[in-house]
């Protein structure tokens, strides 16, 4: 079964489940229940450093173990979870397990690396972020642990706002980070007001990069820009040594990919934590991606 299969392997029937009225009806009914029953599970995907493969964060991606379907992607549900009301309750959930996990593997004496979590507009700019964090504070843990990943699509509305919330994450040493980068409309005089740290380079881009002409240029503007602007800068999705080879070509230095781990369950992720660098789901890289 699907549940068997774990990790990324998705249902193969999961595509089918949008759009269609009586599953999503009993998926909002499963979905209220989740929760509590503790369906819902983290996966963490490694970000690594070039040219020398070590481990400096990792982005918790959330998964729903369903009792029947299996492990459910977040495109099936979270989407739900925001029209049926039950977004606050979802982020608040990932906010205090990345806070537990982390907690958990100071105590265990390992050197942890920030996390980052999803967060979308509408629970970025609404009243319940702060008790998200309070739900993470619980945890006690030191500065710097912890980062939000937002979309372009979250500065359309009230950007003074949005400079005010990322200001004041900043201040509390939350960095903010903006996902997906590239495929979404903010100016770049936006961007150089938002006191942002970071940039990821959107898969779109990263996916062609290595062959076509625009994809690279793109990629590669943006990690002009970033240097200009003092942010550092993520290349997601990245799958293959030819992909990489460019990035790291335009110095891009940190990536994010099937090619240097997949997201993992905690058990896998507490393992690359305790090995030394480079991160071993990179090796074999080290040698054979040109310099
Ligand atoms: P994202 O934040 O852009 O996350 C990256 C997505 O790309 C993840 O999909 C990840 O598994 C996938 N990915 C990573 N490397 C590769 C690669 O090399 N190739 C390919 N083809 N894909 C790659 P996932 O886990 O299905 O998440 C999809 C989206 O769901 C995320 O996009 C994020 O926007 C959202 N999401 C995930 N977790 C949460 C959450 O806790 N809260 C909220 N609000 N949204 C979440
Ligand atoms: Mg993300
Ligand atoms: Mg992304
Ligand atoms: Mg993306």
């Amino acid at each position: 079964t699907a549940k068997q299969l774990g990790g990324n392997h998705f249902a193969f029937f999961d595509r089918d489940l949008h759009g269609n009225a009586k599953n999503r009806f009993d998926l909002e009914t499963d979905l209220r229940r989740a929760i509590p029953a503790g369906e819902l599970v983290l996966h963490f995907q490694p970000k690594v450093s070039l040219p020398d493969y070590r481990l400096v964060g990792f982005e918790a991606l959330v998964r729903w173990l369903h009792p029947e379907r299996g492990m459910l992607p977040p495109v099936t549900f979270v989407n739900l979870a925001e029209e049926a009301g039950m977004i606050g309750p979802l982020t608040r959930w990932v906010f205090e397990a990345v806070g537990r996990h982390q907690r958990e593997w100071l105590d265990a004496g390992l050197h942890p690396v920030p996390i980052a979590i999803n967060v979308s507009p509408r629970e970025f700019l609404g009243d319940l972020l702060e008790e998200h964090l309070t739900a993470y504070k619980q945890f006690d843990l030191p500065d710097g642990l912890m980062e939000i990943e937002i979309t372009e699509s979250t500065m359309i509305d009230d950007f003074d706002r949005v400079c005010r919330i990322v200001t004041s994450l900043t201040e509390a040493g939350i960095k903010v980070a903006m996902d997906d980068f590239g495929t979404g409309y903010s100016s770049l005089a936006s961007l150089n007001r938002l006191p942002i740290s970071t940039l990821k380079i959107d898969r779109a881009f990263t996916k062609d990069v290595d062959w076509d002409r625009a994809s690279r240029a793109v990629a590669s503007a943006i990690i002009s820009l970033a240097a200009e602007l003092g942010l550092d800068v993520v290349a997601e999705g990245v799958e293959t040594r030819e992909q990489l080879t460019v990035l790291r070509a335009l110095k891009c230095r940190v990536v994010q990919g099937f090619l240097t781990g997949r997201p993992v369950p905690a058990q896998e992720a507490v393992e690359l934590l305790r090995h030394p660098a480079p991160i071993p789901t990179a090796r074999g890289l080290i040698e054979t991606v040109a310099p």
